[in-house]
């Protein structure tokens, strides 16, 4: 079958989920499209609502979450975290803007999480803080993490980018760290184009991150009648988004279920098709620990080796499919190769990493799905 005439099917496609556009319109006739305005404290209440937390503060992105975060770790020069190395580049860029140090460790074969074990042994006297990532919507191990974390007393940030509604034991994505930080970014499954959060747990950090998010500012307890004086009162920067995000993300924030559930039905489609190659091509497929309830973020298979999976890209391209890799591990990047280092072996994150292959996963990609299976298994060798 030549599938050349066939439409493109994109990697991720943004959709409009439910009263965006109404909410949109409300935004705009109530004269407010600055930040903090209404649409903000809905998402902030919903969001709260779901994963709990003393505090959530609506950001522009995900990367801005984390960075006000690494402030309130309080990290600074000479200072170590612990991550894994096999992650988007803001969880590091984060720790690298406060001048600190990132210390790669390497994954956990079956989810590509952190490995708590080695973790452990990434501990010096200089570690101040963790900073596991959900990859995939499968939430890291988070108690030993905890556990370390309490025992050395550090601060622990989830990257929890793209985790929004998944759970491990029952327990909520952005519910186990000091601090989490979500993305909103068109790829995620709650979008607002550009977007984040960050979930504050730890109650006595929850003023000063509403200062550093609004310029090192007192400005919103001087809203809350709470100080006479509007100033400057910390370092900060601007980390809020305008009033038509909020109302776009708020939107979309009343629709999480649908859309998770949606992104889960495809998932297990995908999953279930795939089992044959795990017999016949040496492909491996993703592993849900038993005590996870993903949010099918990403369907993703691992090839038998690099040239597998290039050939598999290609033969998916040919015939019209976008399936993209990622990361290029950030220990092994040009930047950071410069300004981190790494403890223990790497061996998981390098394999891995040269064999992941992530197909198209949005909702509405369902229509498409027959013709996506197909050629993926024609493409990675099968039958
Ligand atoms: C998407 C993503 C980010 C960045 O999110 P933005 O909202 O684009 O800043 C950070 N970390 C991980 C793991 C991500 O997947």
């Amino acid at each position: 079958m030549n599938d050349m005439s066939a439409p493109k099917i994109p990697f991720n496609k943004p959709v409009l989920a439910g009263r965006e556009l109404d909410y949109i319109k409300e935004a705009i006739d109530s004269g407010q499209l600055a930040g903090d305005g209404p649409f903000t404290e809905r998402c902030e209440q919903a969001l709260l609502q779901r994963i709990g937390g003393a505090s959530a503060h609506l950001t522009h992105s995900c990367t801005a979450g984390l960075e006000m975060a690494a402030i309130l770790c309080g990290l600074g020069p000479g200072d170590e975290v612990i991550l894994p190395s096999y992650t988007f580049v803001s969880t590091a860029n984060a720790v690298v803007l406060r001048g600190a140090t990132p210390v790669f460790v390497d994954i956990e074969p079956e989810t590509l999480n952190i490995d708590p074990v080695q973790v452990r042994a990434a501990v010096t006297d200089r570690t101040r803080a963790i900073f596991p990532v959900h990859y995939a919507g499968v939430v890291a191990d988070m108690d030993p993490i905890c556990a370390i974390a309490a025992g050395h007393g550090l601060m622990v940030v989830e990257d929890a980018a793209q985790a929004l509604g998944a759970t491990r034991n029952g327990r909520a994505a952005g519910s186990f760290g000091d601090m989490a930080a979500f993305s909103f970014h068109e790829t995620k499954n709650i979008i607002s184009g550009e977007g984040g959060a960050l979930i504050v747990n730890r109650s006595g950090l929850s003023l000063r991150a509403e200062i550093i998010r609004e310029k090192g500012t007192n400005r919103a307890q001087f809203f809350r009648g709470m100080t006479d004086k509007y100033s400057w009162v910390d370092m900060g920067s601007s980390f809020l988004p305008g009033e038509l995000v909020a109302a776009f993300l708020f939107g979309q924030l009343e629709k999480l279920d649908t859309l998770n559930n949606e992104r889960i039905a495809v998932w297990n489609r995908y999953h279930a098709a795939f089992e044959p190659l795990e017999r016949t091509a040496g492909v491996r497929r993703p592993v849900i620990p038993a005590e996870c309830e993903h949010n099918a973020h990403m369907y993703y298979l691992l090839m038998p080796d690099l040239d597998a999976r290039t050939a598999f890209i290609s033969s998916m391209k040919a015939a019209g499919i976008t399936t993209p890799f990622h990361y290029v591990p950030l220990h092994s990047s040009p930047f950071g190769r410069t300004c981190s280092r790494v403890h223990g072996d790497m061996s998981v994150t390098d394999e891995l990493s040269d064999r992941l292959v992530r197909l198209p996963l949005y909702p509405g990609v369902g229509q498409n799905l027959d013709r996506i299976i197909e050629t993926a298994l024609r493409s990675a060798g099968h039958g």
